[in-house]
């Protein structure tokens, strides 16, 4: 069962208003089993809606369309589709019965223009509105070959009806089918490698449908799996989950929305172990996604933000030859910093952060975006050497730093 999604609206693809009916619609469609091939937007013109839906007609059995409704002259969308279907536009009397009533309860005088919005083409049904005075239309092609869902294009009103009226129909016409989701997040792998890894499941004709995503350094991988009945998607869903969780090994921190500090909230609270932070190039920003979970106060003891000199000596009793000797950004201080850090707050874990976030400050020696991640626990220091990306803001530099530091102590509590 394949669907495509057409948005109406000068507003839409003049880029002032985001569809967000296509993306929502996409995942309703989607859930029931239904797969949505395409989504096309087009503006208020008679000509261009008219051939989106006839293009849409021919390349999916299911039509789901929204805008273009309303009562004003920019409101085609009624007739665009009878000329796509070669009919002529009819008043309904159902329609125009349910307009009449939503103005009657209102109190309010109907106007011509509203009287409009009771046409559709011949054969077609309303879709009751019964929030607005927009119906929506329904057209069924012969042997049941052709859905064509129309709502109007406000949010509310479209969501209401959508639920009220199309889901049960595209349901029973896929005949329970369903596609269920899951999504696992890794950390550490490029995009490439994780493709790598999964390369045959990956295949565009398999079911489950798998494929992965990268958004700040964070690569996910979506796993849809569809099936005739519920308990057998979750089968297939779930062989799928465990084989890429098997395949991706540590490098999977999470699954749905669960960020690195929530899994690393998780290993602590779990172990009842305690972290402090100490960071120069990311100035809080890594004590604050660690305490953005939460219940934080458990497991986060203190954060330094000793950027300059002075404090990494003063707070965290980093010898000031070790600076004088390799620099602030340096393998020793960064060493330096956890193991202090670890000293000074008493804490099982102390992470420590000393880098270039530029867009200055950098050197062919010591370039924007290099940067030193340490980790001390009851069993000595470790320190990670890391080239960020030079190409990256300043902000990305400090986000991409934060989650490399929250990854190696989620690894090592894995230990
Ligand atoms: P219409 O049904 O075309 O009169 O649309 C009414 C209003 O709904 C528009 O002015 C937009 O604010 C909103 N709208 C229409 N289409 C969409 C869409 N695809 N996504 C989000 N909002 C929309
Ligand atoms: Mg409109």
């Amino acid at each position: 069962m394949d669907a495509v999604i057409l948005s109406i609206g000068t507003e839409l693809v003049s880029g002032q208003t985001l569809d967000t009916n296509a993306a929502w619609l996409a995942e309703q469609l989607s859930a029931v089993g239904c797969r949505v091939v395409r989504h096309v937007t087009v503006g208020d013109e008679l000509e261009d809606i008219t051939r989106a839906f006839r293009e849409a007609m021919e390349c999916a059995g299911t039509v789901m369309a929204t805008g273009g409704l309303g009562p004003t002259a920019d409101d085609l969308t009624r007739q665009a589709l009878a000329n796509a279907l070669g009919r002529e536009l009819v008043e309904s009397a159902e329609a125009l019965a349910q307009i009449e009533a939503l103005f009657a309860r209102w109190q309010r005088t109907m106007s011509d223009a509203n009287r409009l919005q009771a046409l559709m083409p011949e054969g077609c049904e309303i879709i009751p509105n019964p929030r607005g005075t927009a119906p929506g239309i329904h057209f069924q092609g012969a042997a049941r070959s052709l859905d064509i869902f129309v709502l109007p294009g406000v949010p509310s009103e479209m969501k209401a009806m959508f639920a009220e009226s199309v889901l049960p129909a595209v349901r029973a016409r896929s005949g329970g089918a369903v596609t269920l989701v899951a999504r696992l997040n890794s950390f550490g792998m490029s995009e490439a490698n994780v493709g790598e890894a999964l390369a045959d499941l990956m295949a565009r004709d398999r079911n489950p449908l798998v494929g992965t995503t990268a958004s700040a350094g964070v690569i996910g991988v979506r796993i849809l799996a569809t099936s005739t009945n519920e308990a057998d998607a979750r089968a297939v869903l779930g062989a799928d989950v465990a084989e890429v969780r098997r395949r991706l090994g540590e490098h999977v921190f999470g699954e749905g929305d669960e960020t690195l500090q929530e899994s690393v909230a998780k290993r602590l609270f779990e172990t009842k172990k305690t972290v402090a932070t100490a960071e120069s190039c990311t100035g809080g920003l890594l004590a604050k996604r660690l305490t953005d979970v939460p219940g934080s106060s458990t497991y986060f003891l203190r954060g330094y933000v000793s950027y300059s000199n002075e404090s990494k000596i003063e707070l965290l009793g980093v010898a000031a030859e070790l600076i004088q000797e390799y620099g602030a950004v340096s393998e020793e201080v960064a060493r330096a910093m956890a193991s202090g850090c670890r000293r000074a707050s008493g804490a099982d874990f102390a992470l420590s952060v000393t880098g270039v976030a530029g867009p200055g400050g950098g050197t062919a020696e010591k370039p924007v975006g290099l940067v030193y991640v340490g980790l001390a626990d009851g069993s000595g220091v470790a320190v990670r050497r890391l080239m960020v990306g030079s190409h990256l803001t300043r902000e990305e530099i400090r986000d991409r730093t934060c989650k490399m530091a929250l990854n190696m102590l989620r690894r090592k509590m894995m230990r």
